[in-house]
């Protein structure tokens, strides 16, 4: 097991938090930290310069992004062997997640050059913290695929996750993302959190059809979802094969698919459908 203490004098990597909308959301230690490492690397530095102009920062900036990516960690590992310390933001949030970053930290790591994580604001968590939704366990995932097989796959791969999930959009793609996910899921619980810190903050909660009637919206969005419930716990699989029939399931698939869902036996679901169906 290798274990790295910090050395004051020695390089080191920062990953700073920066704010996600409201420039005030930064702690006086990312600020101290900005001021004080050899260099920024940035996802963009003409957004970046902004915050950096509205605290006085003064320390060099250079762009560090996926186009770029290798070269630039070629200069940066060479960088931080000379002894520098160095400083990673992105255009919003955390980076590392769902920004670059990810290599740097590998590579620092391979090297033996210690990394320090400088927290703040993320999207995600600061959604799912005001979602209403069951905060404890939870899967981020980030983007879904943007092309409609791909995320349709990916959809299926998650549909049994009994977390609240966490998914990033972009407001063109909001619409056909949440299609696919009613396809997949079903018409579960959703919470769409929208411009998080600014002005027009905005929480729509609801099922994935109450949140579709409200497109369409501007701005950036997270899509916060329920976890798959457990057959056992749910109320009734009767139920809940007659909801999949409503969306559109024919009835053999519906029984089918909540049997799997509630590992059930098939045929005795079958059995027992067909008499709360007479007795209705
Ligand atoms: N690194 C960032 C973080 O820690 O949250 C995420 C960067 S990712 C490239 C950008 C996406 O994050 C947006 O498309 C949106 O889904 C989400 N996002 C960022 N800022 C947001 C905000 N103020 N309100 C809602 N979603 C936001």
């Amino acid at each position: 097991m290798k274990m790295r203490s910090f050395d004051q004098d020695k390089a080191i990597l920062y990953l700073v938090a920066t704010p996600i909308g409201n420039l005030e959301d930064i702690s006086f230690r990312a600020i101290s930290i900005l001021n004080t490492v050899d260099k920024i690397y940035a996802e963009d530095t003409r957004n970046s310069t902004i915050l950096l102009k509205h605290y006085q920062i003064r320390t060099p900036i250079e762009s560090y992004h996926e186009y770029s990516q290798e070269i630039k960690e070629e200069q940066i590992l060479k960088e931080l062997k000379e002894g520098k310390k160095l400083a990673v933001i992105s255009d919003a949030g955390l980076p590392v997640i769902s920004d670059p970053g990810y290599k740097l930290v590998q590579l620092a790591i391979d090297h033996e050059i210690a990394v320090s994580t400088i927290p703040g604001a993320s999207a995600g968590i600061s959604a799912l913290i005001a979602s209403g939704l069951v905060p404890m366990p939870y899967t981020f995932f980030g983007f879904l695929d943007s092309k409609h097989t791909k995320r349709l796959k990916e959809l299926e791969d998650l549909k049994y996750i009994p977390h609240t999930l966490i998914f990033y959009e972009a407001p063109h793609r909001i619409l056909d993302m949440l299609l696919d996910m009613k396809t997949i899921f079903g018409n579960r619980n959703i919470c769409l959190a929208r411009e998080l810190t600014k002005t027009f903050e905005e929480y729509i909660r609801g099922s994935i059809d109450e949140v579709i009637s409200s497109l369409p919206l501007k701005g950036e969005m997270v899509v916060l979802v329920e976890g798959y419930h457990d057959m056992k716990t749910i109320d009734d699989p009767l139920i809940k094969i007659d909801e999949l029939i409503s969306l559109g399931s024919k009835p053999n698939d519906a029984i089918k698919e909540i049997a799997k869902m509630g590992n059930l036996d098939r045929k005795e679901l079958y059995k027992a459908y067909i008499d709360y169906k007479n007795k209705k």
